[in-house]
């Protein structure tokens, strides 16, 4: 997925959680709707970046879109475009995205396949729902890659989870480990993802790292988080501490989320378009490179049009920025 947002909105005061002995605080970060460009401009709801926090571990940017009726969004087809110092995390819940990337590779996204991009020194890729698709619905989400890594090679990674049972629901674990299983996919910094379901009012309790932050991203459904409601398109926000998390589904329906973890980040970095980088040197050069279609992000074979040109760079400098600043 590309960025319309050219750069994030500003952020307000640092906040850390306070948290009592007997009860973690949950910040819970309400999405904005964010149209992603195109004809007709399937809009999306963005949680990360948001104004009061940047990172949940390494997450970095979390779209949530759908359930879309592709006959009135016209779906998703987004042209080639570029990628630096990240990797990008689709998950689908219905319909189905064609990706094609100048790695070479040319996948379908399905309803609980992980397909994950590295996009490390430099990537491209387009990506469009296909005419079988109906309704689309997923998230995109992005992992900033940390200094040592970022200019690693171009990598691609695809992985069905093996769905585990939960008293009162069902997980697969895409990334990291919970509930007793571990993807096998590697990651650069200690990283959680996983999609739950939760049968009505079930109260599900797993373990976790308390090295950890973690964010709950609520698809559908009403779940209580340590004591705090969140609702349908909410992100809410855990500190690392707690050595389990509790989630409840208080409705008489069933209710799916998307669980994110990671050990804080804590590089200062900066997010400009399609790219990461540390310094407004780093971004410039991307774009240049891209604009002048330079090896560095190679090509894609196969996308029935031209590429995504790079917007033109803010008139003020572009600062780096670290998890909640
Ligand atoms: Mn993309």
């Amino acid at each position: 997925m590309s960025t319309a947002e050219t750069e994030p909105r500003p952020a307000a005061q640092p906040q850390e959680p306070l948290e009592s002995q007997d009860r973690p605080y949950v910040e819970v970060l309400s999405p904005r709707d964010v149209p992603l460009g195109g004809p007709r401009a399937m809009t999306v709801r963005r949680t990360l970046p948001h104004r009061s926090r940047r990172l949940i571990g390494a997450w970095c940017f979390v779209d949530h879109y759908g359930p879309d009726d592709v006959a009135l969004t016209g779906g998703m087809d987004v042209a080639p475009h570029p990628h630096t110092g990240l990797q990008t995390v689709s998950w689908l819940f219905t319909g189905e995205i064609e990706h094609r990337d100048s790695l070479g590779v040319h996948a379908f996204v399905r309803p609980g396949e992980l397909n994950l991009m590295t996009s490390g020194h430099g990537i491209c890729h387009s990506e469009v729902s296909t005419p079988a698709t109906t309704v689309l619905h997923g998230v995109q989400l992005w992992v900033v890659l940390p200094d040592e890594h970022r200019a690693t090679a171009r990598d691609f990674h695809h992985h069905v989870p093996e769905p585990v049972a939960l008293d009162g629901g069902e997980a697969r674990v895409f990334l990291g480990t919970l509930a007793g299983r571990t993807s096998p996919v590697p990651t650069f910094t200690p990283l959680l993802g996983a999609e739950l379901t939760l049968t009505p009012h079930a109260t599900v309790t797993l373990t976790v790292d308390p090295a950890f932050e973690h964010g709950v991203l609520v698809d559908h459904g009403e779940i209580r988080l340590a004591d705090t409601d969140l609702h349908p398109g909410d992100l809410g926000y855990l500190a690392p501490g707690p050595t389990t998390l509790t989630l409840t589904n208080t409705a008489d329906a069933p209710a799916r989320l998307i669980l994110l973890g990671g050990t804080p980040f804590e590089e200062q970095i900066v997010m400009w378009w399609n790219f990461i980088g540390r310094s407004q040197e780093d971004i410039t050069r991307a774009r240049a490179d891209w604009q002048a279609a330079t090896d560095r992000f190679g090509e894609v074979h196969g996308y029935p049009g031209d590429r995504l040109p790079a917007p033109e760079l803010p008139g003020t400098p572009l600062k780096p920025r670290g998890r909640t600043r």
